[in-house]
């Protein structure tokens, strides 16, 4: 965890999670390969723990403002969230949130498992009224693919006086637009794959949480589930993390600007920008088959189902059977790139022209 609060999250991107200075003493965390580790320290064995992943969660820790542990990918860190809870505990999540998060609970909801509510997480009285008498409440901001913005701050206030955990998923804001930890949520949750690691080559992990008891149980379930993530992943998010901030910046600023022309393209009928970030939603004017056409045509733009990363990407998002009915057929998800703006605005303009 970092020692200095004071520090802005472009300096702890960077410097956070290095190895105490040495003459001679390297400059980055080296990839640690060892499964085995000689007695008497805290590891004490591979999957316990190693270096690499100290450094990661340092850095991450450091940006979130909390203890962190990394998973083998943002669903096993979820997965290790909800193994805390009791057999049939209530859990509240949005109707709007990740699929792979809803399509999870709702199979622990058909199980047994869980008791899994869903609820309209724009409507901050519709939620708390959901979440009375809840294990845990489960958040996301702004809402993915529709975008809309969540009132985090007012939710988790009130979920606390109800006495309700919280766990906020808080990959597509980035501790740069909002920490949720100091709202008051007891765990942040990242699909470290996106923009933290921002580069499309690794799946990864994380939960930061400023409760000790917490921390400590969420720590057994990674030891004893063994769902820990390799020391090379990991290492490629702390190489990703140091940039994270400027690509993220670069980003928002080409989002910014597609999402003002994009508004005045008479074949758009609808942007969704939350006024922050790298992601876009738009719909289109036309069906399904020629959002499609659309998606398919880019040259520049990757017709792929992620986020986050220094590419373009965009797809429709309905192509998946699993996408919430309410987000229309012809909704593009764009996740905004570090290429040149107009580059981009000339390879939209090309794709939209085949409508
Ligand atoms: C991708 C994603 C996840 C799942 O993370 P993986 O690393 O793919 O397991 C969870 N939440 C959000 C918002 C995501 O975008």
């Amino acid at each position: 965890m970092s020692s200095d609060k004071k520090l802005k999250p472009e300096t702890l991107a960077i410097s956070a999670g290095r190895p105490v200075p040495v003459p001679d003493g390297e400059l980055n965390t080296p990839i640690a390969l060892n499964s085995t580790f000689h007695a008497g320290g805290p590891i004490g064995y591979g999957r316990y723990g190693n270096e690499t992943w100290t450094a990661l969660e340092d850095a991450i820790g450091a940006l979130e403002g909390g203890q962190t542990l990394v998973f083998a990918s943002g669903q096993a860190a979820a997965s290790a969230i909800f193994n805390l809870l009791p057999i049939g505990a209530p859990v509240v999540l949005s109707d709007e949130g990740y699929q792979g998060i809803a399509a999870l609970l709702k199979g622990y909801h058909e199980s047994g498992r869980l008791d899994v509510r869903f609820v309209e997480a724009t409507n901050s009285e519709a939620v708390l009224e959901a979440a009375k008498g809840a294990a845990l409440l489960w958040l996301e901001s702004p809402t993915n693919p529709a975008l809309e913005h969540v009132d985090l701050q007012a939710i988790i206030a009130g979920a606390k006086k109800l006495g309700v955990g919280v766990a906020v998923d808080n990959t597509l804001a980035t501790p740069l637009t909002q920490r949720p930890l100091e709202f008051g949520a007891d765990i942040v949750m990242h699909s470290v794959t996106k923009y933290f690691a921002g580069h499309s080559d690794v799946i990864l992990g994380s939960i930061s949480t400023n409760d000790p008891a917490l921390y400590k149980r969420l720590g057994d379930v990674r030891k004893l589930s063994g769902a820990i993530p390799g020391p090379f992943e990991v290492w490629l998010a702390l190489r990703g993390i140091r940039t994270f901030p400027l690509r993220f910046r670069a980003a928002e600023a080409n989002a910014k600007e597609l999402a003002k022309r994009l508004a005045g393209h008479p074949k758009v009928s609808k942007v969704r920008y939350p006024g922050f970030g790298g992601m876009i939603s738009f719909e289109l004017t036309c069906d399904a088959a020629g959002t499609d056409l659309v998606t398919q045509s880019a040259k520049i733009i990757t017709n792929t189902t992620s986020l986050g990363g220094i590419e373009s990407m965009w797809e429709r998002r309905r192509r998946w059977a699993t996408e919430s009915h309410k987000i229309s057929e012809s909704l593009i998800r764009f996740s905004v790139g570090c290429e040149d703006v107009d580059d981009l605005w000339d390879d939209i303009t090309a794709s939209l022209g085949k409508i």
